[in-house]
């Protein structure tokens, strides 16, 4: 099996070499990473300028590239043929509820999908520490063993409530809440800024993502990366509307 690695963290961050470690007992391993943090850069591209990747000093082949999390995937999977997964992680900090959104973790793992291949993000909570990899190992390997026996689903956003768990669950991802907020501040100079924050949220609905890691479990999220409302377009219609094909000035004018 081969398997791209790829993360929005960085090519340097220490949940990278973490799930290399272990997706090494699945098969060949190949990391694709940005040269820096691209964390919330969601699935945007790099398509004004050209990419370019040098070879970095890991376990295993590794490059990092001047680009997104999804232009890593992207080249990953153009200059290696075969591959058969993309591991997004570990990312460090959670990629619950509407957080996807802008997740470049994720936005990896959706790349993936967009050009055929499985596509898995994994992350962790951020704490204070660095999450202790060396104990997250058995917990890593389960999910991976859980998830690679089978081609299915394609697309799955995993997320650890930490280096222990009491199991795994499936989960809807959570929607209700939105926890960005720009705060207003100043800067020395006397400035406006505004820095985008995030909150945290108190309340999870049972089954969802959220739920799962605030009750010990490791939450298992199928995606699809079809965004259209099915029950709205049921509620519209399929038939032609009529609507205004000429703009006013190209009427001739009323005498
Ligand atoms: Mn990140």
């Amino acid at each position: 099996m081969r398997i791209l690695i790829a993360n929005d963290d960085g090519i340097y961050s220490p949940g990278i070499a973490a799930l290399a470690d272990v997706a090494l007992q699945f098969g060949e391993v190949r990391v694709v990473a940005p040269d820096v943090e691209r964390s919330s850069a969601g699935q945007s591209i790099t398509a004004n300028r050209p990419l370019t990747w040098k070879r970095t000093p890991l376990a295993v082949e590794a490059w990092r590239v001047d680009g997104t999390p999804a232009d890593c995937v992207a080249l990953g999977i153009s200059q290696w043929s075969g591959v058969d997964v993309v591991l997004s992680g570990i990312n460090l900090g959670s990629n619950l509820g509407n957080a996807l959104w802008h997740s470049g973790t994720l936005a990896a793992a959706k790349q993936a999908v967009l050009l055929g291949v499985r596509g898995i993000a994994l992350s962790i909570p951020a704490s204070t520490d660095e999450p202790d990899f060396a104990a997250l190992r058995p917990s890593l390997r389960g999910v991976l063993e859980l998830l690679l026996a089978s081609h299915e689903p394609m697309l799955v956003n995993v997320n650890f409530p930490g280096a222990q768990a009491r199991g795994a669950l499936w989960t809807r991802q959570s929607v209700r809440f939105y926890d960005g907020k720009v705060v207003p501040g100043t800067n020395p100079m006397g400035r406006p800024l505004f820095w985008f924050v995030t909150q945290p949220i108190s309340e999870a609905e049972e089954g969802t993502d959220r739920w799962a890691v605030e009750h010990g479990y490791v939450s298992m999220t199928p995606l699809r990366l079809d965004l259209t409302d099915e029950r709205e377009l049921a509620r519209l219609g399929a038939d032609v509307r009529t609507i205004a094909t000429q703009g006013e000035s190209a009427r001739s004018p009323a005498r």
